[in-house]
């Protein structure tokens, strides 16, 4: 059942970078257990230069160009088309995420996915994966390539810590998408190339953010239009935890968000030498990383 359409607008992000928000803003606020879903366009020298998470997960998946990355732990890489890297910040990372290039944009999604209560203050860990090794189902009409959970038989390699599902679908020219959202979960359906589809037998134009909620019936996807249509989908299982948030950081209260902030400043609880620290990659990038093109 569609509960919401719209189109989100541009928004500035980082330090001059920007991004489409899909969920995060007032038209949603948040998707239980979804709290963000940015489409971002970036070019040197803008950037998500060194800042902090605590309480959720954030998972990029490129579409074009690269992203270079570096943590306070010495965790560093770069990501590129079709790849996807799973962070669980836990009680808390600090890192950079810089583009690879100061003449073409790196596009992709950064989802923000909340963490259970209980799960919150756990060590932060990785899970990449290469555009190859992401599992895939395919036949004529349709490609879903399976970044979480599981679309008909293909399973996907990354353990959420909630149940979520997001599949990056591509979908020929009257091709159709069918899919069942368990009942009382939430989705998201957002077309990112320029195509009319029609969800449930609504006309959606490109680049709105589509809003359901899971009932007994599969939801539908039709491609109208005459050439591949690619669309995000999302859905999960709300947590029905309340949520407190501000900036990089999202608890269950007030009070462990002042926590979080005392945390880290003082370098303390996830955050030791935070205060110190500054990424290679964002001095690089003050210079002009070098091109990746
Ligand atoms: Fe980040």
């Amino acid at each position: 059942m569609i509960t919401k359409v719209f189109k989100p607008g541009w928004k500035s992000e980082g330090v001059g970078a920007r991004v489409k928000r899909a969920i995060g803003i007032t038209e949603l606020r948040d998707l239980d257990p979804f709290l963000m879903l940015d489409m971002f366009h970036v070019r040197l020298p803008a950037g998500f230069p060194d800042h902090p998470h605590r309480g959720f997960e954030t998972v990029t998946y490129m579409l074009e160009g690269t992203v270079h990355h570096e943590d306070f732990k010495g965790h560093a890489g770069v990501i590129g088309p079709g790849d996807i890297q799973w962070m669980t910040a836990g009680k808390g990372i600090v890192h950079a995420e810089m583009p690879g290039s100061k003449d073409h944009d790196s596009i992709g999604f950064q989802l923000w996915i909340n963490l259970p209560s209980s799960k919150k203050m756990m060590a932060p860990r990785y899970q990449e994966i290469k555009k190859n090794d992401l599992p895939v189902y395919q036949d004529d009409t349709i490609k879903v390539v399976v970044i979480s959970g599981k679309y008909k038989n293909i399973e996907s390699v990354i353990k959420p810590e909630s149940e979520a599902h997001f599949y990056d679908v591509h979908l020929q020219s009257k091709g159709v998408f069918e899919h069942k959202v368990p009942e009382g979960w939430n989705a998201l359906v957002f077309p990112y190339s320029e195509n009319d589809l029609e969800v449930n037998g609504k006309t959606i134009q490109p680049l709105h953010a589509v809003v359901l909620k899971g009932q007994a019936e599969p939801f539908r996807v039709i491609n109208t239009s005459s050439s591949l249509a690619k669309f995000i989908v999302l859905f999960g299982k709300p947590l029905k935890e309340p949520i407190a948030r501000q900036g990089p950081f999202v608890m269950n209260t007030q009070d462990q968000l002042w926590k979080t902030y005392d945390d880290y400043q003082n370098g303390t609880n996830g955050f030791e030498n935070a205060d110190t620290w500054t990424s290679v990659i964002r001095k690089m990038s003050f210079e002009s990383l070098e091109d990746d093109d």
